[in-house]
């Protein structure tokens, strides 16, 4: 059994986090807040025992998706949303990185105009920090296996 405190960690993660987002500016602009529009297309992957530290005001749905309407107290959101459109990517020797989430391309246009965009770079060593106590512990490193081989596989797809 996992000796990992769930909550403490997720608290912790949610603190390394903080305010940042991929831009210094509010991204929302750029597509009128495309991933948040509340419905089971845009559902958020909640990360392993996650659900021990978020409020009950998310609709759950299957493969541990949450779907919230579409507005929510941004200090109570998941994980998934905090380091939306980019990933902690993990290599078969446990190193992690940062990488867009291709899972996300045809929705965000931080990935489609990645290079024009200036990025904060505060965020992308928050979202590092995050990957790392996430790989120490056995079921959420599992669970950045898994997304980095589903990321891979559309990275792939999509001739990236
Ligand atoms: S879809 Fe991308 S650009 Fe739009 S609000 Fe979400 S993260 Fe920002
Ligand atoms: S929980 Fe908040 S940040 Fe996440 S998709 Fe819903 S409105 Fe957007």
């Amino acid at each position: 059994m996992s000796s990992t405190d769930y909550k403490k960690m997720y608290q912790k993660i949610f603190k390394v986090m903080g305010e940042l987002t991929p831009l210094k500016a509010d991204c929302g602009k750029l597509c009128a807040g495309a991933c948040c529009k509340g419905d089971s297309d845009t559902g958020m992957r909640l990360f392993p025992f996650e659900e021990t530290c978020l409020p009950v005001t998310y609709l759950k749905t299957g493969d541990r998706l949450v779907v919230c309407d579409g507005s929510c107290n941004r200090n109570e959101r998941p994980l998934a949303c905090r380091i939306f459109p980019f990933f902690p990517t993990i290599d078969d020797n446990g190193k992690v990185f940062v990488e867009p989430d291709f899972r996300a391309k045809r929705l965000c246009p931080l990935l489609t105009h990645s290079e024009e965009i200036l990025f904060d770079k505060r965020f992308f060593k928050a979202v590092k920090r995050v990957g790392k106590i996430l790989a120490k512990d056995e079921k959420c490193r599992e669970f950045l296996r898994k997304s980095t081989e589903e990321i891979d596989t559309y990275a792939e797809f999509l001739g990236e």
